[in-house]
Protein backbone atom coordinates (compact mmCIF):
# COMPACT_ATOMS: atom_id res chain seq x y z
CA UNK A 1 0.00 0.00 0.00
CA UNK A 2 1.08 3.16 -0.73
CA UNK A 3 1.09 6.07 1.57
CA UNK A 4 -1.58 9.02 1.16
CA UNK A 5 -3.38 6.92 -2.06
CA UNK A 6 -6.40 5.23 -0.27
CA UNK A 7 -9.71 5.46 -2.17
CA UNK A 8 -11.58 8.91 -2.24
CA UNK A 9 -15.09 9.38 -2.55
CA UNK A 10 -16.26 11.37 -5.52
CA UNK A 11 -18.46 13.43 -4.04
CA UNK A 12 -15.32 14.54 -1.79
CA UNK A 13 -13.47 15.29 -5.17
CA UNK A 14 -16.62 17.36 -6.34
CA UNK A 15 -16.79 19.49 -3.26
CA UNK A 16 -12.96 20.24 -3.43
CA UNK A 17 -14.01 22.11 -6.44
CA UNK A 18 -10.45 22.27 -7.95
CA UNK A 19 -8.13 18.93 -8.74
CA UNK A 20 -6.69 17.00 -6.03
CA UNK A 21 -2.72 16.17 -5.83
CA UNK A 22 -0.83 13.02 -4.83
CA UNK A 23 2.60 12.87 -4.15
CA UNK A 24 3.46 8.95 -5.12
CA UNK A 25 5.97 7.57 -2.98
CA UNK A 26 5.56 3.89 -2.21
CA UNK A 27 5.39 -0.19 -3.30
CA UNK A 28 2.59 -1.44 -4.91
CA UNK A 29 1.49 -4.75 -3.03
CA UNK A 30 0.64 -6.03 -6.50
CA UNK A 31 3.77 -5.25 -7.95
CA UNK A 32 6.42 -6.01 -6.44
CA UNK A 33 9.67 -3.60 -7.72
CA UNK A 34 13.44 -2.66 -6.71
CA UNK A 35 12.87 1.07 -6.48
CA UNK A 36 9.93 2.54 -4.73
CA UNK A 37 7.15 3.41 -7.10
CA UNK A 38 7.57 7.61 -7.66
CA UNK A 39 5.80 9.94 -8.92
CA UNK A 40 2.60 12.36 -8.88
CA UNK A 41 -1.38 11.97 -9.47
CA UNK A 42 -3.84 14.30 -10.13
CA UNK A 43 -7.40 14.53 -10.23
CA UNK A 44 -10.42 16.55 -11.06
CA UNK A 45 -14.41 16.05 -10.64
CA UNK A 46 -15.61 17.74 -13.54
CA UNK A 47 -19.19 17.06 -13.65
CA UNK A 48 -19.59 13.50 -15.31
CA UNK A 49 -16.30 13.20 -15.79
CA UNK A 50 -13.31 12.23 -13.85
CA UNK A 51 -9.80 13.82 -15.04
CA UNK A 52 -6.86 11.79 -14.18
CA UNK A 53 -3.42 12.24 -15.36
CA UNK A 54 -0.13 10.90 -13.69
CA UNK A 55 3.42 10.56 -14.27
CA UNK A 56 4.83 7.44 -12.52
CA UNK A 57 7.83 5.93 -12.37
CA UNK A 58 9.26 2.36 -11.33
CA UNK A 59 12.28 -0.55 -11.51
CA UNK A 60 10.87 -4.07 -11.87
CA UNK A 61 12.80 -7.07 -12.02
CA UNK A 62 11.94 -9.35 -14.49
CA UNK A 63 12.26 -13.38 -15.82
CA UNK A 64 13.56 -13.55 -19.29
CA UNK A 65 11.05 -15.61 -20.87
CA UNK A 66 14.28 -16.94 -23.59
CA UNK A 67 16.57 -17.53 -21.11
CA UNK A 68 15.25 -17.47 -17.98
CA UNK A 69 17.90 -14.82 -16.38
CA UNK A 70 16.68 -11.73 -14.52
CA UNK A 71 16.58 -8.36 -15.91
CA UNK A 72 15.56 -5.13 -14.51
CA UNK A 73 13.04 -3.37 -16.46
CA UNK A 74 12.16 0.80 -15.71
CA UNK A 75 8.50 1.59 -16.05
CA UNK A 76 7.21 5.13 -16.91
CA UNK A 77 3.79 5.59 -16.64
CA UNK A 78 2.37 9.22 -18.40
CA UNK A 79 -1.37 9.50 -19.10
CA UNK A 80 -3.85 11.12 -18.73
CA UNK A 81 -7.43 9.60 -18.94
CA UNK A 82 -11.47 10.66 -18.82
CA UNK A 83 -13.50 8.30 -16.66
CA UNK A 84 -17.20 8.64 -17.25
CA UNK A 85 -19.24 8.86 -13.82
CA UNK A 86 -22.26 7.37 -14.33
CA UNK A 87 -23.94 4.11 -16.72
CA UNK A 88 -22.24 3.16 -19.39
CA UNK A 89 -22.04 6.50 -21.56
CA UNK A 90 -23.80 6.68 -24.93
CA UNK A 91 -22.44 8.30 -27.93
CA UNK A 92 -25.14 11.09 -27.22
CA UNK A 93 -24.08 11.76 -23.54
CA UNK A 94 -20.11 11.96 -25.10
CA UNK A 95 -21.63 14.35 -27.55
CA UNK A 96 -23.55 16.64 -24.89
CA UNK A 97 -20.11 16.35 -22.83
CA UNK A 98 -17.98 17.38 -26.33
CA UNK A 99 -16.05 14.39 -26.44
CA UNK A 100 -15.84 12.59 -30.16
CA UNK A 101 -17.32 9.37 -29.06
CA UNK A 102 -14.98 8.24 -32.31
CA UNK A 103 -12.15 9.16 -31.07
CA UNK A 104 -9.12 6.73 -29.70
CA UNK A 105 -8.40 7.82 -26.40
CA UNK A 106 -12.35 7.67 -25.84
CA UNK A 107 -13.56 6.78 -22.77
CA UNK A 108 -12.66 3.18 -21.58
CA UNK A 109 -14.02 3.36 -17.36
CA UNK A 110 -16.70 4.63 -15.89
CA UNK A 111 -17.34 5.08 -12.26
CA UNK A 112 -20.11 5.04 -9.93
CA UNK A 113 -20.60 8.39 -9.05
CA UNK A 114 -21.43 7.94 -5.50
CA UNK A 115 -18.67 5.31 -5.50
CA UNK A 116 -14.35 5.66 -4.91
CA UNK A 117 -11.95 6.59 -6.97
CA UNK A 118 -8.66 4.56 -6.30
CA UNK A 119 -5.72 6.01 -6.99
CA UNK A 120 -3.57 3.69 -5.99
CA UNK A 121 -5.26 1.12 -8.39
CA UNK A 122 -4.73 3.75 -11.33
CA UNK A 123 -1.29 3.84 -10.27
CA UNK A 124 -1.12 0.03 -10.77
CA UNK A 125 -2.76 -0.03 -13.94
CA UNK A 126 -0.80 2.69 -15.89
CA UNK A 127 2.28 0.48 -14.94
CA UNK A 128 0.11 -2.61 -15.83
CA UNK A 129 -0.08 -1.35 -19.25
CA UNK A 130 3.64 -0.28 -19.61
CA UNK A 131 4.97 -4.03 -19.00
CA UNK A 132 5.24 -5.97 -22.41
CA UNK A 133 3.48 -9.55 -22.95
CA UNK A 134 6.60 -11.11 -24.08
CA UNK A 135 10.13 -10.49 -21.34
CA UNK A 136 13.19 -9.97 -23.17
CA UNK A 137 16.36 -9.53 -21.27
CA UNK A 138 17.65 -7.54 -24.23
CA UNK A 139 19.59 -7.61 -27.17
CA UNK A 140 22.33 -9.86 -25.92
CA UNK A 141 20.43 -12.52 -24.45
CA UNK A 142 22.15 -15.42 -24.57
CA UNK A 143 19.50 -17.47 -25.74
CA UNK A 144 17.78 -20.79 -24.69
CA UNK A 145 20.04 -22.13 -21.96
CA UNK A 146 22.31 -24.91 -22.63
CA UNK A 147 21.33 -28.66 -21.47
CA UNK A 148 24.41 -29.72 -20.03
CA UNK A 149 25.95 -33.75 -20.23
CA UNK A 150 23.41 -34.68 -22.85
CA UNK A 151 25.25 -36.63 -25.45
CA UNK A 152 23.06 -36.07 -28.69
CA UNK A 153 23.39 -37.56 -32.02
CA UNK A 154 24.60 -34.78 -33.37
CA UNK A 155 28.02 -34.89 -31.09
CA UNK A 156 28.33 -38.56 -31.76
CA UNK A 157 28.57 -37.88 -35.80
CA UNK A 158 31.71 -34.60 -34.85
CA UNK A 159 33.85 -37.82 -33.53
CA UNK A 160 33.21 -40.38 -36.10
CA UNK A 161 35.68 -40.66 -38.84
CA UNK A 162 34.42 -39.16 -42.04
CA UNK A 163 34.56 -41.73 -44.81
CA UNK A 164 35.76 -39.12 -47.49
CA UNK A 165 38.93 -38.20 -45.26
CA UNK A 166 39.71 -42.10 -44.43
CA UNK A 167 39.58 -42.48 -48.47
CA UNK A 168 42.55 -39.94 -48.79
CA UNK A 169 44.64 -40.89 -46.06
CA UNK A 170 44.34 -44.82 -47.56
CA UNK A 171 45.44 -43.02 -51.28
CA UNK A 172 48.13 -41.11 -49.31
CA UNK A 173 49.77 -44.54 -47.52
CA UNK A 174 49.32 -46.12 -50.83
CA UNK A 175 51.58 -43.59 -52.47
CA UNK A 176 53.96 -43.13 -50.12
CA UNK A 177 54.47 -46.97 -50.01
CA UNK A 178 54.72 -46.64 -54.22
CA UNK A 179 57.72 -43.94 -53.84
CA UNK A 180 60.09 -46.00 -51.20
CA UNK A 181 59.70 -48.69 -53.62
CA UNK A 182 60.69 -47.04 -56.57
CA UNK A 183 63.78 -45.73 -54.25
ZN1 LIG B 1 17.37 -13.51 -22.08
Amino acid sequence: MIPGLEPVPLRELQALGTSKVWTVDGQLDEMPSLTPVRGTLKAEHLGNLLEVEGSVQTIVCLRCDRCLGRFNQQLNADSRELIWLGDEPSDDHLSEAGLDPTSPDGLMECLNPRGDFEPERWVFEQLSLQMSVVNRCGEHCPGLPQQASNPTAETNVDKAPDPRWQALKDLQTSMQRNGKHHD
